[in-house]
């Protein structure tokens, strides 16, 4: 026996990561299997007719539909609570997917300033080129949000906790004033994962993610999906994909899959290691300052408890040496990895001033609070003292 989609209320997160959306074949197979397949053959030419039609439903070619995929979609839509889900073949695709599903020339969208650098680059420099304008506001300025909403906004677009600060936005709040407003609230919950939070279920309409980050978890595959409900995901959101092609491959498909079965697992450890640094690290000499959500310095902690089951893996701190230290810091790591990817097992090691951020003036740096001694940490499941020996060689 499988589980259906009648069974998704009664049970709980834990059992869904592991058991949602799969159909097993006729072979009795016990893991998802992968379907290396471009199409799907017919019984007759009247099934054919009747799949293209749509007057039957089933898979026809794996640009539209393809098993694997769709144990992960449905996975996925479980897990965050969504009636539709759509994979894509990366997690800016899925934002690509969104845009052009949702949105058309003349229409606005109001962004929070402290996103992804390369979703800042698609609104600013191809979203804009088909007319579509765009806001950027601070994450946390509610009345600047309503300020920017005009009758042509379709939506707002945000990520909480944010990257590199890990500002906390107020989902609830933010979806009361996109429905009065008769827009929608996007969210990208990339850093929290549907372990540590569900947007929809705090209003939000649309959830956009990079699987590439936790829901892999190991650093190994591009993916992404969009979460939200039939109308917007299911229709408009997969008549863009079904077109224009972003698909996720079915191999990765089965990475993600996997990945999710251990997603509340890992997140946990990835907290519970990221707290016990964050708490250290704000004693270090030499640390001016600590960005993590679980510190009750934290200007959004008690926002950051309402909303989230966790405070997530990413911190970031503060050297008062600036740039030389943050370097300094960063190259006496020998068990961190260098590199800007984050939500992998392993621990990585960022200098966002002169990588992730780099491409940014010295002024628009400094307006989203990207100073040259923030380093930014994806903590992840190694022995919690080894991380801190690590970051300790350079700073002391
Ligand atoms: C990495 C990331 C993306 C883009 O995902 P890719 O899989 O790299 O395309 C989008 N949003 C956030 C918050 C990310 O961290």
């Amino acid at each position: 026996m499988t589980i259906s989609r009648d069974d998704w209320d009664e049970l709980g997160f834990d059992t869904l990561a592991v058991r949602a959306g799969q159909v097993r074949t006729s072979e009795g197979e016990q893991s998802e299997p992968i379907f290396p397949t471009s199409s799907f053959t017919f019984e007759s030419a009247a099934q054919a007719a009747a799949r293209f039609g749509g007057s039957e439903p089933g898979n026809i070619y794996s640009r539209f539909t393809n098993p694997t995929v769709r144990t992960f979609e449905e996975r996925m839509a479980a897990l965050e609570g969504g009636a539709s889900c759509v994979a894509t073949s990366s997690g800016m695709a899925a934002i690509l997917a969104t845009c052009m599903g949702l949105l058309k020339g003349g229409d606005h969208i109001v962004s929070s300033r402290a996103i992804f650098g390369t979703t800042t680059v698609l609104f600013n420099n191809f979203m804009a080129k088909f007319g579509v304008e765009i806001s950027f506001v601070d994450q946390t300025d509610y009345a600047a949000w309503e300020q920017a909403i005009r009758p042509n906004t379709r939506f707002l677009f945000l990520e909480t906790p944010s990257n590199p600060l890990t500002e906390v936005a107020d989902i609830p709040r933010l979806a009361k004033l996109a429905h009065a407003n008769d827009t929608l609230l996007v969210v990208d919950n990339c850093f929290c994962t549907p372990a540590l939070q569900q947007p929809l279920k705090l209003g939000a309409d649309v959830v956009i993610h990079s699987a590439t980050k936790y829901i892999d978890g190991q650093g190994r595959a591009m993916g992404g999906a969009v979460v939200g409900d039939a109308e917007l995901v299911g229709n408009q959101v997969y008549s863009f994909l079904r077109s224009a092609g972003p698909t996720m491959s079915t191999f990765n498909a089965w990475i993600f899959l996997k990945g999710l079965e251990t997603l509340k697992l890992r997140m946990r450890a990835h907290c519970d290691n990221a707290m016990q640094l964050a708490t250290w690290l704000e004693q270090q000499p030499g640390v001016a300052r600590v960005y993590y959500p679980g510190l009750s310095s934290h200007p959004q902690h008690e926002l950051a408890k309402r909303q989230q089951s966790g405070f997530g893996g990413i911190l970031s701190f503060e050297l008062d040496g600036g740039q030389e230290q943050a370097w300094k810091v960063i190259d006496a790591t020998r068990v961190m990895s260098i590199t800007a990817n984050l939500g992998d097992a392993k621990t990585t090691i960022t200098h966002p001033a002169t990588t992730t951020h780099g491409r940014l003036t010295p002024e628009q740096r400094q307006q989203a609070g990207i100073s040259d001694g923030l380093v930014r940490i994806s903590v992840g499941l190694e022995d919690i003292k080894d991380l801190k020996a690590d970051l300790a060689r350079g700073l002391g």
